[in-house]
Formats: C-alpha cells, sequence, structure tokens
C-alpha cells in the first residue's frame, strides 16, 4: 500500500495540487518519497484518490491526482468508544488503538476519578492532539473518513443524554455478564471504560438509573487503554468485520 496522507481541501482526479505545508514535510524529510513516487491521498469525505509525485522542491510538494477509488474501510457495526478521560499517554494509545480497530467516534469523559488538567485551555489542547492521533491511525490503517473526537463532558452529563434505542455497555470488572454475551444477544452501540482507578459505585449506579449494562471482559483487571481496545475487538469478533 502507498504512503496514505489526509488533506483537508476537497481533491479532485485530474488536478494538479501542492500538499499542505505539515503533510509535505512528513513526505519529504521522513518517508523520504521522491518524484514519480506513488502515494494515496484523502479528504475526509469518503474514498480515496491515486496520486504521484510530481515535482518536489525543499518542503514544497505537488502532487498529480490521477483516479478515485470508492473504497470505504468503516467497521460494518458502528462502536461509539466512550472513555474515561486518562494519564496523556494511556488516552494517546486508546485513541489510537480505537481508530485502528474501527470506533465510529470517541467521547472523552471525566469521570470522578479523571486526571485532568485544571485550565480548560490544556484540555483544548489534549482534544485537538486526539484529533492530530485520529487523522494519523487513519491514515495508517486505511480509513478514509475521520471519526468524531467530542470535546469531553462529565460522565454523568454523558449518562443523562440518553441517545433513542443506544443500546450503552459500561466495563466494570466484578459484573456478572460478559461483553461478548451481551453483544451477541442484544448488541453495544457504545461502550464504556473507566479511568485507571475505575468508576465509582455512584457513578455505576448513575449508569444503571439510565438502562446502562455492566459487563466485563474475564478475570484479569486490565489497564483503562487495553480495557478499550480489548472492547472493542470483542465486539467486531462477535458482530463486526471481524466477525
Ligand atoms: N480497580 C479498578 C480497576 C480499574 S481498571 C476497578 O475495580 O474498577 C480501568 C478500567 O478498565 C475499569 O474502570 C473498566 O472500565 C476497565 N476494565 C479493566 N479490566 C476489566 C475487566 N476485566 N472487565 C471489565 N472492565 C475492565
Amino acid at each position: 500500500m502507498s504512503p496514505r496522507f489526509f488533506v483537508e481541501a476537497p481533491l479532485a482526479v485530474g488536478t494538479t495540487t501542492e500538499l499542505p505545508a505539515a503533510v509535505a514535510h512528513h513526505a519529504v524529510r521522513v518517508l523520504r518519497l521522491a518524484a514519480g513516487d506513488a502515494i494515496t491521498l484523502f479528504d475526509g469525505s469518503g474514498g480515496e484518490f491515486a496520486a504521484t509525485i510530481a515535482s518536489l522542491e525543499r518542503d514544497r510538494v505537488a502532487v498529480a491526482i490521477a483516479s478515485f477509488d470508492a473504497v470505504e474501510r468503516e467497521a460494518t457495526r458502528a462502536v461509539a468508544l466512550v472513555q474515561a478521560v486518562i494519564a496523556a499517554d494511556s488516552m494517546d494509545w486508546a485513541v489510537r488503538k480505537a481508530i485502528e480497530l474501527g470506533a465510529a467516534g470517541i467521547v472523552p469523559v471525566i469521570a470522578a476519578r479523571s486526571n485532568l488538567p485544571r485550565n480548560g485551555e490544556r484540555v483544548e489542547k489534549r482534544l485537538a492532539h486526539w484529533r492530530q492521533i485520529a487523522i494519523a491511525a487513519c491514515e495508517q490503517c486505511g480509513r478514509n473518513r475521520i471519526p468524531p473526537i467530542d470535546a469531553p463532558v462529565p460522565f454523568a452529563q454523558w449518562v443523562e443524554r440518553e441517545v433513542n434505542g443506544e443500546r450503552r455497555a459500561v466495563l466494570a470488572p466484578d459484573a456478572s455478564r460478559s461483553l461478548a454475551s451481551v453483544a451477541r444477544e442484544s448488541g453495544v452501540d457504545a461502550v464504556v471504560v473507566g479511568p485507571e482507578g475505575g468508576f465509582t459505585d455512584a457513578e455505576l449506579a448513575l449508569a444503571d438509573r439510565h438502562g446502562t449494562v455492566r459487563v466485563h471482559l474475564g478475570p484479569r483487571i486490565l489497564r483503562a487503554e487495553t480495557a478499550a481496545a480489548a472492547a472493542l475487538a470483542t465486539i467486531a469478533a462477535v458482530a463486526g468485520d471481524a466477525a
């Protein structure tokens, strides 16, 4: 597969376009691409374009767009990851793996035990960073649509904002039912993962009152980010495109 790049502007077959500076830098300085090399571009509206590097001069890269392929690599079953905000590196890992595993979107939630920087500006910065990770993961894994990552909201707010018909499963190690059995029997549209210290009893009770089902992933306690990846893989294995 040729290197894939996301370009925010709409793309069209038969045109020559200049790659945005950051994309050009990556193509030239990191991947060491040269004139004549084949690349793939996508603009997020679906499908992808085959292109060739036409000319390159320092970090200015012109590419000729040759053809369009309407291919989609979205999961057959759309599942959102609702992830309690966790330590920066772990959250980055969870976001990247969730996108690779086909998550339809990510909703970061602030749980009682989430460790968040107090100042709002930093949360905004982290959100922008997660969106960049989502783009890089789509470039890597072949998805041609960038899944949305919401601005973080308090966990209670997400729980109370019920979405008609959305089947929600909260990962809780001592749940009596397994995620696989619930996914098989009734399906799961949103899977919720707690922070490093887990959800509080009050948070789990609130989720129960709003029709969320508690599920476990087996007898071992996984790190939060591992649990997120394992949960998405489990749902894909039971009911999705890995089934
Ligand atoms: N001591 C905490 C463990 C937290 S692990 C507790 O008892 O809750 C971090 C998060 O990962 C949990 O909140 C849960 O959502 C998820 N998780 C980890 N291992 C799991 C398992 N075996 N089953 C279900 N959820 C799990």
